[in-house]
């Protein structure tokens, strides 16, 4: 996602706010920041982890469309289509968990068709894995 930078500068600002709410007591602002930043911190890495699709899906082509498109379908039907998720995250200032939960049936629909290409790939490697073994095992016998 691209994100490291704008989530350390967010955490200045939180971390500056709760400075100013403990009156810079970094014994008690210091907990606090852990306890506000988790969901958001949480939320940042479920993104990062799961935004976009493996190549070779459909749903990777239905990626780069709403990469492309976005901004234009957002346009015609909010209520469909929110705000690009990238936009979303790059360019305001709401909360990643906010995010996450507007784009949550995405980002499960990512996280089902990544779990199935991995699947197939793994089963792709090992059909090549044994089908190389036999034949190594035949030409080393002399079968
Ligand atoms: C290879 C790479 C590529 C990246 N690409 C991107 C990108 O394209 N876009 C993006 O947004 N982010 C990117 N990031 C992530 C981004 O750089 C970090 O998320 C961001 O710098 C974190 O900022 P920070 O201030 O929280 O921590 P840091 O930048 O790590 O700053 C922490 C500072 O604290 C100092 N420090 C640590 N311990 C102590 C101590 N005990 N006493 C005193 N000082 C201490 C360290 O020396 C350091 O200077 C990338 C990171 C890496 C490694």
């Amino acid at each position: 996602m691209g994100q490291g930078c704008n989530a350390a500068f967010e955490d200045v600002v939180i971390f500056n706010t709760l400075l100013d709410e403990y009156l810079d007591n970094w014994a008690e602002a210091l907990p606090q920041f852990t306890l506000r930043r988790k969901p958001d911190a949480h939320a940042l890495v479920e993104l990062s982890d799961n935004a976009s699709p493996m190549s070779g899906t459909l749903l990777f082509y239905e990626f780069f469309i709403r990469i492309r498109f976005g901004q234009i379908l957002h346009q015609l039907f909010p209520k469909r289509f929110p705000k690009p998720l990238f936009q979303l995250a790059s360019e305001t200032t709401i909360p990643y968990s906010e995010i996450l939960n507007t784009y949550q049936n995405w980002i499960t629909r990512v996280k089902r068709s990544n779990k199935r290409q991995m699947v197939k790939s793994f089963r792709l490697e090992w059909n090549f894995s044994v089908a190389s073994h036999t034949m190594l095992y035949c030409f080393c016998k002399n079968i």
